[in-house]
């Protein structure tokens, strides 16, 4: 669970390293955009004169934007998931603290894991991200105070409800991740998973929150769904698929996993 505050610290600079990167990547194409509007400029007076140098900057700024998509291409792709039969019960119960001191004293946290949980398959470490970004976004959603309930339920996804959530019918686990908080606009729902989008001022929001979250769930064969009403609270919830068979105990015995004593 520890480790899931300082993957959150991670992102936060990863979401600088990502903004500053775009950053860069902008004033080079506003390099290359000036230097072939000079060069337009010029073919269109029939001055051939120094074309070259333009043509070698716009060259050069684009050889360096190229170099910049590698480098955070090669840096994504480091976030592979390792999926493992989990128990997200114990996931759940394993971070309620960590949780509680992430919102504040003036949110109550509801934790509600009914017994005979189904065991799901996906990354554990990835989803305590997903979890405390969901109880982080909610936090910020409820300044003064209010109540966040952390849910976990199986749930049959069935061919109609599948098709129209773009799943794979069958047995999921449900994770619901619910606030009493200011809500979300329907243009706020619709723009919610875009990388970068963000609107929380500037300094406090990445946009990238849940964008992570959708792109976990969405790898793992899940899917994510918000509920919101503006004034009145919103509700995320993940589904990820249902893996036949007992929760594996982490190797390095990480308590996400079913634990021995059960
Ligand atoms: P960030 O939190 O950095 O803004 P996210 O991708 O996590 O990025 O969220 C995008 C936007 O969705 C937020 O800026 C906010 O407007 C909205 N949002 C997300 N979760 C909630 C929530 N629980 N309540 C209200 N709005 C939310």
């Amino acid at each position: 669970a520890e480790d899931a505050l300082r993957q959150a610290q991670k992102m936060e600079a990863v979401g600088q390293l990502t903004g500053g990167l775009a950053h860069d990547f902008n004033n080079l194409l506003t390099g290359i955009v000036g230097s072939l509007d000079l060069l337009h400029r010029r073919a269109a007076q029939g001055r051939y004169g120094d074309m070259d140098r333009y043509i070698a900057a716009a060259r050069g700024a684009a050889d360096r934007a190229a170099a910049l998509t590698h480098r955070l291409l090669a840096f994504s792709r480091q976030q592979t998931l390792d999926p493992r039969p989990t128990d997200l019960n114990a996931l759940v119960h394993g971070m309620a603290d960590l949780l509680r001191r992430a919102i504040g004293p003036h949110i109550t946290l509801e934790v509600d894991t009914p017994d005979a949980l189904w065991t799901t398959l996906c990354d554990p470490h990835q989803l305590e991200n997903a979890l405390l970004n969901l109880c982080i976004n909610a936090r910020d959603a409820m300044p003064r105070s209010g109540r966040l309930s952390v849910a976990t339920a199986n749930s049959r996804m069935d061919a109609a409800e599948a098709k129209a959530r773009d799943m794979v019918p069958g047995p999921y686990v449900a994770l619901r991740v619910a606030d009493t908080g200011t809500g979300m606009a329907p243009e706020v729902i619709a723009r919610a998973f875009e990388p970068f989008f963000t609107t929380k001022p500037q300094g406090q929001g990445t946009g990238l929150g849940l964008s992570m979250v959708y792109g976990f769930a969405r790898q793992s064969g899940g899917q994510v769904r918000i509920d919101s009403t503006p004034g009145r609270g919103t509700t995320v919830t993940i589904y990820l698929p249902r893996c036949e068979g007992e929760a594996e105990i982490d190797p390095g015995g990480h308590r996400l996993a079913a634990p021995l004593t059960a």
